[in-house]
């Protein structure tokens, strides 16, 4: 028998069990929401009969992957495309057979690495189709819900990938938040970056909240390390979890004016 062990609102695919888990943790918490009809279930099998996944060239060697018809959050997952080994930034909860093709002509991957929770959808079984890594910070363990293998927890504040490129752990919308600095997405660095930052509909604001859909602001001294963070970066380009979110040669500057509203309003209560 099939359980519904995947969460509607989000996404996250919860282990097997006899029944339906009573709450989805990720939804159930300030950060999140739950449908006013209260917690709703699916499952993968339910999902693939009606759902396919799109991918769509955003520079030649980044894709995004995202769901069609939009189910749950309704993010993208982002392919990068390197020569040591290609990395999937966050993840969607469908994995098709074209989609699987298609990231297997590219190369593969050699790793998952993730923003923070909201994303982690269905990652164990993306890790086991490519056989790869998923790199979670250790901070963010606790949420964690359905461990697998593949599963590899890192601290600290920076992890170096291959061909230079690293994880950076920011904090802020989550304790384990982090970004993906790529030096070749542009001139000078892409970041993807998941919820850490957030790329406002109009492009000229990077909100960094503790969270978007219920409009929390970070604590003070939370925003000013994130800001931190991100300020020692160099870059001129991000691409976030969403469609409109690509940021592209003008991204340090509007992260820059954004920082000195924040400074004008809230840092200065
Ligand atoms: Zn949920
Ligand atoms: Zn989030």
């Amino acid at each position: 028998m099939t359980i519904n062990n995947l969460c509607k609102t989000c996404g996250t695919e919860y282990p097997q069990g006899d029944e339906s888990p009573k709450t989805c943790p990720i939804c159930d918490d300030d950060r999140q929401y739950l449908p006013e009809n209260g917690q709703q279930w699916t499952n993968y099998n339910e999902l693939s009969t009606n759902h396919k996944v799109v991918i769509t060239e955003l520079t030649p060697v980044l894709y995004a992957i995202k769901i069609e018809p939009a189910f749950a959050l309704g993010q993208r997952a982002l392919l990068v495309l390197s020569e040591q080994g290609n990395i999937l930034w966050d993840c969607i909860p469908l994995l098709d057979e074209p989609s699987i093709e298609f990231i297997r002509s590219k190369g593969g991957l050699k790793a998952i690495a993730f923003s923070h929770p909201h994303y982690y959808s269905t990652m164990n079984r993306w890790a086991e189709v490519f056989d790869c890594s998923v790199y979670i910070h250790q901070l963010d363990e606790p949420w964690v819900f359905n461990s697998g293998s593949s599963i590899q927890f890192w601290r600290g504040d920076e992890k170096p990938l291959w061909d230079g490129m690293q994880i950076v752990h920011t904090g802020g919308h989550f304790p384990g938040s982090c970004i993906l600095k790529v030096d070749g997405l542009s001139a000078k660095g892409g970041l993807l970056c998941g919820d850490s930052l957030y790329v406002a509909r109009s492009k000229r604001h990077i909100a960094i909240m503790y969270s978007y859909p219920n409009q929390i602001p970070l604590l003070a001294n939370e925003l000013k390390e994130t800001i931190r963070k991100v300020s020692e970066q160099e870059f001129d380009t991000i691409y976030g979890a969403f469609d409109w979110q690509n940021l592209k040669g003008n991204a340090g500057e509007v992260f820059k004016n954004s920082v000195e509203r924040y400074q004008e309003s809230c840092l200065q209560f």
